[in-house]
């Protein structure tokens, strides 16, 4: 059990500092499904205090998910930790966590506090959020930059206060790998009562050391590692959850640690972020990225044809990537299509698995062949969307090389049907101009990016778009064969999505770092 590392997966909270990364509840329980299939051992679901939305989501996912520990952030304040008390308190498991800055430059310009101020302040939000739980967390924010015998006292301190769990985050992403290993064992000797609490660590990727400076904490006898799936965070993200399991499944008789982690659901779990946030893997991303398995220089493929392990370091099973994509197509029946959908990881009710096998029936009708990528695409469309504001119900274009491009659109918007038609340069600016026009909205399109989910000119293409309203940043993501009404439904999507950010209002990114 000591050489056990404790993964806290806090996708839904840090993760979704990522710009553009916000999820809304219905997409969070779906996730946190997942998280649990995984085998993480504890979920942060959200920061309660900061938004509705972030309570409702920690709440609703309190309730749910019953086999894994579920984290609320708090700030120290009695308001922040009662609101993440209300938020986890139905949870099986619950556990409180609480922070504040503890590097001079921190509670200089940031808290306008003194030491003794914040050392008392960590007292009485530790001591608060221990008589309303057992299991309290408490995090020096900065720590990596933090005066290291402060630190000492500041952990000692929250010990004695009833902390079970001290975490010490790289909050900049500024640690390299040997200082941070040996600053936290520097903490671990100097700090009398260490050993009533699990010593954590959180890094963040500015340099790209984020999962080396994680191992070197846990090396250093740190046994929790807080994580995000994918490396999804703010700035250049968290550590990643993939690249920590996978270095201690792949090195351990080196590193001597083990997790709990169900590996073969990390491809999965990959896929089921990508889907709804957004944000796409790169190719070359550890352990997930789509050529993290593909030995395309012939002299590996040649070695990896005689024997796998000539340049396989892992084999590709072991994160769930299937090795033989199952084709379907229109004469795949309903009783296939589920244990297809179950083998990928959804594990869906009767009436979801209904409506998606109808959308798969026309899909198979345009398509000859259907990927499991495609079933992907059907299941982020039809599934993790919530009652929208906008929604497309008809899209007809003109365009070619006489014609000037228009679009003729009739949406619903808050359930009332509105038709709208306008020109543009193009077909997808003549669309974009008009739902613009009908929803009234003002949004700038930062990004727009089109890709084809398979090969094939009758692929279906898969659009993103990023867009920007007053200050909020919202991604979008429509797939279909026509290009055109894929970029539409990003666009609805995007719109959808400032929609419930305009109704969520939360702190700045400044006030929930961590
Ligand atoms: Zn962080």
């Amino acid at each position: 059990m000591k050489n056990r590392v404790i993964i806290f997966d806090t996708t839904l909270r840090d993760g979704e500092q990522s710009p553009g990364a916000s999820m809304n509840v219905a997409e969070k329980l779906r996730l946190a499904n997942q998280l649990e299939k995984l085998r993480v051992d504890v979920i942060e679901a959200g920061f309660p205090a900061a938004s509705p939305g972030d309570f409702e989501a920690v709440h609703a996912i309190s309730k749910k998910i019953r086999g894994v520990q579920i984290a609320g952030l708090a700030r120290t304040s009695v308001e922040d930790i009662k609101r993440a008390w209300e938020a986890v308190k139905e949870a099986a498991h619950p556990r409180l966590h609480t922070f504040i800055a503890t590097s001079d430059i921190h509670m200089e310009h940031k808290l306008r506090m003194s030491r003794d101020d914040v050392l008392q302040e960590v007292v009485n939000a530790v001591r608060y959020s221990k008589s309303l739980t057992d299991d309290v967390e408490f995090s020096s924010e900065d720590g990596s930059r933090s005066d290291r015998d402060f630190l000492c006292r500041v952990f000692e301190a929250a010990i004695e206060a009833g902390a079970t769990t001290i975490n010490l985050p790289d909050t900049v992403g500024y640690a390299l790998p040997e200082e941070f290993g040996e600053l936290i064992s520097y903490v671990m000797q100097h700090t009398p009562n260490i050993h009533k609490a699990v010593m954590s660590v959180h890094c963040h990727n500015d340099l790209g050391l984020a999962t080396a400076n994680t191992l070197a904490g846990l090396k250093a006898g740190a046994r929790q590692a807080e994580v995000t799936i994918n490396g999804i965070g703010e700035r250049a993200g968290n550590t990643s959850l993939e690249e920590v399991v996978m270095s201690l499944h792949t090195r351990r008789s080196i590193l001597n640690l083990s997790s709990g982690i169900n590996t073969k659901e990390i491809y999965p779990t990959s896929r089921l972020v990508s889907m709804i946030t957004g944000i796409v893997v790169q190719p070359n991303k550890a352990v997930i990225g789509a050529n993290a398995f593909a030995h395309e220089a012939g002299i590996h493929q040649d070695g990896v044809l005689k024997n796998k392990m000539t340049y396989e370091i892992m084999e590709p099973e072991t994160i769930g990537l299937a090795s033989n994509r199952l084709v379907m197509g229109k004469h795949s029946g309903r009783h296939a299509f589920r244990e297809r959908l179950s083998d990928m990881g959804y594990d869906l009710a009767q009436s979801e698995v209904d409506a998606l096998f109808r959308k798969f029936k026309d899909l198979a009708d345009k398509r000859k062949e259907i990927l499991d990528e495609d079933i992907e695409a059907l299941v982020a469309e039809e599934l993790l969307r919530v009652p929208d504001v906008y929604k497309l119900e008809y899209l007809n274009v003109v365009s070619g090389t006489v014609a000037v491009p228009t679009a003729t659109v009739k949406l619903f918007i808050e359930g009332h049907e509105a038709q709208g038609a306008g020109f543009g340069i193009g077909p997808i600016d003549a669309t974009y101009n008009t739902i613009a026009k009908m929803t009234g909205t003002r949004s700038k399109l930062l990004r727009f990016s089109i890709n084809a989910i398979t090969d094939g000119t009758d692929a279906q293409g898969e659009v993103t778009v990023r867009l920007k309203e007053n200050g909020l940043i919202a991604l979008g993501k429509g797939t279909d064969p026509d290009i055109i009404t894929a970029s539409a439904k990003a666009y609805i999507n995007g719109l959808n999505r400032l929609e419930y950010l305009k109704k969520n209002p939360s702190l700045t990114a400044e006030e929930r770092r961590l």
